[in-house]
């Protein structure tokens, strides 16, 4: 049995990318970045006025000219067809292009108009300034400049900015397959009918659930019954995936061969049972397989078998299947945050014991949700976050401050 963190330390050990492909933009939404993304060209790329009003040259006013002739109105898009000298002005209109004949944009508010000119009013004379109400050529960005280093999620700002640097296509992580296999011969699949004694298989839709959340699809779902030749034949197919996640059949009783059926098939054990509650039992391991390109080096398949009881289903997502495949993508594993308790909480277990919680309020705070153990199928419903009680602490009161996965 081993602590969570040195679990969690084993398998990031083993993460490595998928490998890259191309998409097409409308393709990438979130998918993860594989490439470098610099600036095409300045940004912004000409001057732009960022206010209404009038372009004008700056030592006109310095020379205490008020009153200036309007040469032309330009709006977004627009290109002067002439440049302005002493006495003169653009109209100009938000997002437009200030010629170079003029290095200060005065607010509309701030002129009297008439169609043909326009005077500036005394009582906001002073504090104008060089490039006023200007957003300078470059001032974001110079061209070549990196705008993304690293891997990140194509998300919503993410597409604009790929948008805005003309890119068509992104290099993005490719995604895994993953294989999802439930056990029992208790669990029956949504839809048929269930006698007194069976029960509906809710983890492999709280497990696909998990997985779509983060952007992935489930390339194979099986479900086995508690009989090694069974297992052993639609492992088998599974193991040809990048990633199994394998629920129930992990623990001591007699009916729990999972583990073992693995290791026949000569997957590598990493780990069996962590030293938390709940979700102890997990067994991961690790197999090389042959690539599907003879040409490329072997692969290996990561392999998750997790409990069957619901809550340390989610328990073990949470801690070891989503850091996993964030490393696999390069993307920054998610860290648990401290944050106080809203009220007590008894110690149940001399384990490190999680507990769902609901994470609320300005500062927040952690309100714990009830959780009638494991097998609990309401799964703590309104919580948004996973708290952790730690090994060797007693009671909780509240204002301690723990630490908690948010899920939400
Ligand atoms: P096991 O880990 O196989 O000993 O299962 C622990 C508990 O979780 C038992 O009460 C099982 O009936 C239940 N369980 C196992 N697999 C599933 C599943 N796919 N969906 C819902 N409950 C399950
Ligand atoms: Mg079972």
């Amino acid at each position: 049995m081993i602590d969570y963190r040195q679990a969690q330390q084993l398998i990031l050990q083993q993460a490595q990318s998928f490998g890259h492909e191309e998409l097409p933009l409308e393709l990438a939404f979130g998918r993860v970045l594989a490439e470098t993304i610099r600036a095409d060209r300045d940004y912004p790329p000409f001057p732009r006025a960022t206010m209404d009003g009038y372009a004008l040259r700056y030592s006109d006013l310095e020379k205490n000219i008020r009153r200036f002739t309007i040469a032309e109105t330009l709006f977004a898009g627009d290109t002067a067809t002439r440049t302005i000298s002493e006495g003169e002005c653009y109209k100009i209109m938000t997002g437009a292009a200030v010629p170079g004949s003029a290095d200060l944009v005065i607010r509309r508010e701030d002129v009297k108009e008439s169609p043909a000119t326009m005077v500036l009013r005394d009582e906001v004379e002073e504090g104008w300034r060089l490039f006023q109400n200007i957003a300078r050529r470059g001032e974001d960005l110079q061209a070549g400049a990196v705008v993304i280093d690293r891997n990140c999620r194509c998300e919503p700002a993410v597409m604009g900015l790929l948008a805005t640097l003309g890119k068509t296509t992104v290099k993005v992580e490719k995604l895994p397959r993953i294989s999802l296999m439930t056990t029992g011969n208790e669990v029956v699949p949504v839809g048929t009918p269930v006698s007194p004694v069976q029960i509906r298989n809710s983890n492999r839709w709280l497990l696909e659930g998990a997985l779509k959340k983060e952007g992935f699809d489930l390339a194979s779902f099986a479900h086995a019954p508690d009989d090694p030749a069974a297992l052993r034949q639609h492992l088998q197919q599974a193991l040809t995936s990048d990633v199994v996640i394998l629920c129930g059949g992990v623990s001591a009783g007699d009916a729990d061969y999972v583990p073992g059926v693995l290791e026949e098939l000569g997957v590598k054990k990493l780990f069996h049972k962590m030293a938390i509650r709940p979700g102890k039992p997990t067994w991961c391991g690790i197999r090389s397989r042959l690539h599907d390109d003879p040409g490329q080096p072997s692969r290996e398949t990561m392999v998750f078998a997790l409990p069957g009881n619901p809550f340390s289903c989610l328990v073990n997502t949470i801690l070891l299947i989503q850091p996993y495949l964030q490393a696999c993508l390069g993307l920054p594993v998610s860290q648990p945050l401290g944050l106080p308790m809203g009220e007590s909480r008894k110690k149940r277990s001399p384990l490190d014991e999680f507990f769902p919680v609901h994470l609320f309020g300005a500062p927040a705070r952690l309100t714990p949700v009830t959780l009638n153990g494991s097998g609990d199928i309401r799964l703590g419903r309104q919580a948004n976050a996973l708290a952790l009680h730690p090994a060797g602490s007693g009671d909780l009161s509240a204002d301690d401050e723990v630490l908690c996965y948010s899920f939400v």
